[in-house]
């Protein structure tokens, strides 16, 4: 069965995992839509225009699509909000406060990044790397191969996790260090890598410099990677984005030697995060002018928060917010987590969807206008 047969099925609008018809609209609509959808003269489905059950009918499709098609060639991209009304109390308050208030807190991979490209899962910043002496590379993948599990057992209690996810970290760049890893390499690495951002994600990081508005890219990967893709796959460098995340050392002959601080690892990349990005909110002065210091950056109270894991939301634990949108990229598992998801996250993207419907909120919330 293809794609265009599918859609020609008889569908029925509740039999998915969907919370309900109000809660759920398309990321390549307007996110007013939501609204829109979610009054009661919508509720039935002969009011839809036919633009919308176009929309409805390619997502009626998309599940027997997942399990037809390779997850790269999937097209459609979906949004569910689970309370459109406290979503756009926290717009208006945002807007009300404006961009001076406003700052970005992104995670990198599978967030910034997409999840599957031509059809093959994307290289997170770490997993691209490829070291001098390759054996290294294979060392580094036993130890992917024996912590990642781990990291997702549910039964081993916080702390001895954390343990092993330093354990890990430690070894794995004791591993690039010992197996030798060039600033060369990196360009190499990055530019042979299946890396990509989503569409949108320039324009979004042009919009916020536009406005002043900083972002700070949080990864428990490794910043000196993180910055080569910048360069290589958007063409240019931002002003107002920076990365916290391992920073590398290299000798006079580029050559790595260690690595700068404390280690960032994917359970306390959250909860150090916001300290370890002090000195970073230091070097933001050049947005607002010389005179924006650690202390008026942190009177950005309000956030624009990107994920795609629930973890992903303690990002914002070292800052004492007034107001938090929460965006969620729901990548995988999507029967298994959309519950969670959609009651962590303000909104959920289904789909490795596009940045477009971001750089639409980003728009909305920066917006002077009486929108
Ligand atoms: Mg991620």
């Amino acid at each position: 069965m293809t794609y265009e047969s599918a859609i020609e099925e008889p569908y029925n609008l509740h039999s998915f995992y969907m919370p309900s018809l109000a809660t759920i609209c398309f990321s390549t609509l307007s996110l007013s839509l939501c609204n829109e959808l979610s009054t009661p003269k919508h509720h039935h489905r002969h009011h839809y225009p036919n633009y919308l059950q176009k929309v409805w009918l390619r997502y009626n499709s998309y599940r027997a699509r997942i399990e037809m098609e390779k997850p790269g060639s999937l097209t459609a991209s979906e949004v569910v909000i689970d309370d459109p009304k406290s979503l756009d109390k926290k717009k208006s308050a945002i807007r009300n406060a404006g961009p001076a208030k406003l700052q970005v807190i992104a995670d990198f991979d599978a967030t910034l990044t997409r999840y599957w490209i031509n059809g093959s899962r994307g290289n997170s910043n770490h997993g691209l790397l490829q070291q001098e002496n390759p054996e290294y590379d294979v060392k580094r993948q036993e130890l992917f191969d024996y912590y990642h599990p781990l990291e997702f057992s549910p039964t081993i209690p916080i702390e001895e996790k954390t343990k092993l996810m330093e354990e890990w970290w430690e070894k794995t760049h004791g591993l690039l260090i010992e197996g030798g890893v060039t600033y060369d390499a990196i360009k190499k690495s990055v530019a042979n890598a299946n890396i990509a951002f989503r569409e949108g994600v320039v324009e979004l990081f042009e919009f916020l410099e536009e406005k002043g508005v900083p972002v700070l890219i949080f990864s428990a990967g490794l910043a000196d990677i993180i910055e080569e893709v910048l360069r290589q796959k958007l063409h240019r460098s931002f002003k107002n984005v920076k990365i916290v995340s391992n920073r590398m050392v290299f000798d006079d002959e580029g050559r790595l030697v260690s690595f700068k601080g404390k280690t960032i690892h994917v359970l306390n990349k959250n909860e150090h995060a916001l300290n370890m990005a002090e000195p970073v909110h230091d070097q933001l002065g050049d947005i607002d002018g010389p005179t924006e210091d650690n202390a008026a950056v942190k009177k950005r109270t309000n956030v624009l928060l990107l994920g795609d894991h629930i973890g992903d939301l303690r990002m914002s634990d070292g800052l004492n917010y007034e107001n938090r949108i929460s965006v969620g990229f729901l990548n995988d598992n999507i029967d298994k987590s959309l519950d969670s998801y959609r009651k962590a996250f303000d909104v959920v993207y289904l789909n490795d969807a596009s940045m477009w419907g971001v750089v639409e909120l980003a728009s909305q919330l920066c917006s002077s206008g009486d929108d």
